[in-house]
């Protein structure tokens, strides 16, 4: 007798979990780009303890059909992928199908969601990966997904977790740059009971970014535009005067998708170059547009890194629209002075 046998689904989930759950704002960011993907216009995130109590995140986008609610909550069901095809020009902020079931493995959910002006809709409870209720419900469109006890089954990641004002601090990191990319949606987030953040949804990014870092800030932000066969660039980046000890105020949009990158973020700093103090950073918030089929995201569950097709053209280009707002220009050899 062979000694390999294949996971059952919920064991596989919950070694899908250690992935992509990592902490409490793994959870928001799943729960919120699932919002995003839906379309409304806007996204209400309510927290408790840090996320280890209650995440709630509540949108008014397309919600979730009848048939598909169970089938939202199995391992690689996903509505945004059909065929390998799509891997190469993805749209959407998820396309893994993963995070539904991975959540439901390691906390109590609750997911309650109607695709139907009329109000009729579903509520599904999920415990640990056993589903314990699915009844009708009232609701309005949308989907209003509660997560309860995280961690609660796997004290070893339980144990591991930092302070609640460590756990808040990455979830309003997070919302705050999901925001900026999508100046469009109304969000608010509140920790227990207290408002963090809301935002008007009006479309303009500079009242959300004075939403995220006061307006103060927001009146010290030069726009920056530029056109490129292959890319488009749009957003702020800050007045040399006004810098930062760290790079953390550095938020990079790459369609709609809040990234971390490395090449982007040299390429800004770059073009500052001696404008700032050594060790000060500035304030940025750059929205990129590309073809999805010049980007891979598929290169970690998260999502949080990409990789670029062509590198040094888009550095360069980074490099230049900044440049130019800064009033500096790249020194090109001309004709000698008389
Ligand atoms: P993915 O986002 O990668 O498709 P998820 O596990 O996050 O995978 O979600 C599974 C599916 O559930 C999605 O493809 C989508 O069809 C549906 N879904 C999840 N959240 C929402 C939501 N807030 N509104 C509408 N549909 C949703
Ligand atoms: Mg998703």
């Amino acid at each position: 007798m062979g000694k390999i046998s294949v996971l059952d689904e919920q064991l596989a989930n919950q070694i899908a979990a250690g992935e992509v759950v990592e902490r409490p704002s793994s959870v928001v960011k799943e729960l919120v780009e699932n919002a995003v993907d839906a379309g409304g216009s806007t996204i209400d995130i309510t927290i408790e303890e840090g996320g280890l109590t209650l995440i709630r995140v509540v949108d008014n986008g397309s919600g979730i059909e009848d048939d598909d609610m169970k089938l939202a909550f199995f391992r690689h069901a996903t509505s945004k992928l059909k065929s390998s095809k799509d891997l190469f020009r993805i749209a959407s902020l998820g396309f893994r199908g993963e995070a539904l079931p991975s959540i439901a493995a390691v906390a109590k959910v609750e997911c309650i969601s109607s695709t139907e002006t009329s109000g009729l809709g579903k509520r599904l409870a999920i415990e640990g990966g056993t589903i314990t209720a699915y009844e009708e419900a009232n609701t309005p469109q949308g989907t209003d997904i509660t997560v309860r006890d995280l961690f609660y089954n796997t004290p070893a990641r339980l144990k591991y977790m930092k302070s609640i004002q460590t756990e808040i601090g990455h979830i309003a990191d997070y919302v705050n740059r999901l925001a900026l990319a999508h100046p469009g949606i109304a969000f608010t987030l509140k920790h227990n009971g207290s408002l963090l953040l809301r935002t008007l949804g009006s479309g303009e990014r500079l009242q959300t970014f004075a939403a995220v870092y006061g307006s103060s800030a927001a009146k010290a932000m030069l726009p920056v535009e530029g056109e490129h066969p292959d890319y488009d660039l749009r957003g702020y980046v800050s007045k040399p005067e006004l810098t930062r000890a760290n790079r953390n105020g550095i938020t990079v949009i790459v369609n709609g998708r809040y990234i971390r990158s490395f090449i982007v973020n040299q390429a800004i700093l770059q073009a500052f170059h001696t404008l700032l103090p050594i060790n000060r950073f500035p304030l940025a918030v750059l929205e990129l547009g590309m073809h999805p089929s010049l980007l891979d995201v598929n290169v970690h569950p998260s999502k949080m890194e990409v990789r670029f097709s062509k590198e040094p053209e888009l550095r360069q280009f980074i490099e230049e629209s900044i440049g130019k707002v800064l009033g500096r220009q790249r020194h090109i050899p001309g004709p000698a002075a008389p």
